[in-house]
């Protein structure tokens, strides 16, 4: 049974890092084991930036988006002598076990930390959903809300003036986010980095379509598929419809996290927070099917998440 712990958030921030903060330490302070926060990820346990937490100090911070410890991409914990001295700042705070909120890459610095010696936990936090074992990752049903939210405002003044919307999403290589928010957002078009679409052959469609009667169109780009700006480009340049960009860019990221994202945060957070003290280490909680699930760290990161090809699918036949 360990006794003192720590919590961090790492990589690009997500709505829900909060809730998940917050269910670490009440957990880990409900079951008498010490909790301490580090700021910036493995930038503060780099620099020895941590404090012990009490339940006070998370208090008012479930409903707010970004996380309060702060988030960082640290260059140093590549290296091994990084690694090293981010270790013994653990070990001079006598901090045996870490539960690391992040991305696929936190992941990875997640593992190569346990192999020093010290016991680490994983939740998946981005809004990416590009994690590789869990069906949902913390922050992405909110990001597909804000999606799906300024998608149903530009179809507004799209319809309005009968145009072709080109709307760029967020999601690193993934294309979760566009084609969940198309999906959802009933988009006409959705470009994603897994499946390659010929530009000729959609300003074709868009033509046709517009000639059949259809007032406007939406076209979701994932940021991974190409530029939003150069897409709308070659749509005016092939079709001659006119045509608008919008690129949502950095408003996906923040905001009150989905009531969906709360709860995922918090059931995963209790999991994570009562493994570790039990001397569980190496593995990231997820969910799959609506229950949680444990996935050994190696495997998270050593396999590719992928997309749901029949979610694509749907997204096309209904857009006709
Ligand atoms: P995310 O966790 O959102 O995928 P990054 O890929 O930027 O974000 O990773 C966050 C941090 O995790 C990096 O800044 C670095 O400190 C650490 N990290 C990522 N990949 C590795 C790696 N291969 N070895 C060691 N540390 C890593």
């Amino acid at each position: 049974m360990l006794k003192r712990i720590a919590v961090m958030t790492s990589g690009g921030d997500s709505p829900g890092m909060n809730a998940a903060i917050r269910a670490v330490v009440r957990v880990a302070i409900h079951e008498g084991v010490e909790v301490w926060g580090i700021y910036n990820g493995y930038a503060g346990m780099y620099e020895d930036k941590m404090v012990q937490l009490d339940s006070r100090s998370v208090g008012d911070i479930l409903q707010r988006g970004g996380t309060f410890l702060g988030t960082a991409r640290c260059e140093e914990f590549r290296t091994t002598e990084g690694r090293q001295r981010a270790f013994e700042n653990l070990r001079r705070h006598g901090i045996e076990g870490v539960v690391i909120i992040g991305g696929d890459g936190s992941m990875t610095g997640a593992e190569l930390l346990s192999d020093l010696g010290i016991a680490v936990v994983g939740l998946p936090g981005t809004i990416d959903n590009d994690i590789w074992g869990t069906d949902y990752t913390i922050g992405f049903d909110t990001a597909t809300n804000t999606v799906v939210d300024a998608i149903n405002k530009l179809r507004d003044t799209a319809s309005s003036h009968g145009r072709v919307i080109v709307v760029e999403v967020m999601g690193r290589n993934s294309g979760w986010i566009a084609m969940t928010a198309g999906l959802a957002g009933g988009a006409e078009h959705i470009l994603i980095p897994e499946i390659s679409v010929n530009l000729d052959e959609l300003c074709e469609k868009l033509r046709q379509s517009h000639d059949s009667g259809k007032k406007y169109s939406v076209v979701v780009v994932a940021e991974g598929a190409g530029s939003a700006v150069e897409i709308g480009k070659k749509i005016v340049d092939c079709s001659g419809l006119d045509t608008r960009v919008s690129v949502l860019g950095h408003i996906q990221r923040g905001g009150s996290p989905s009531v969906f994202d709360r709860i995922l945060a918090s059931t995963l957070g209790e999991h994570a927070t009562l493994a570790l003290i039990s001397g569980i280490s190496n593995v990231m909680f997820g969910s799959r099917s609506g229950g949680v699930v444990t996935i050994d760290l190696a495997d998270a990161i050593g396999h590719k998440r992928t997309i749901d090809p029949s979610m694509f699918r749907l997204a096309n036949l209904l857009s006709k």
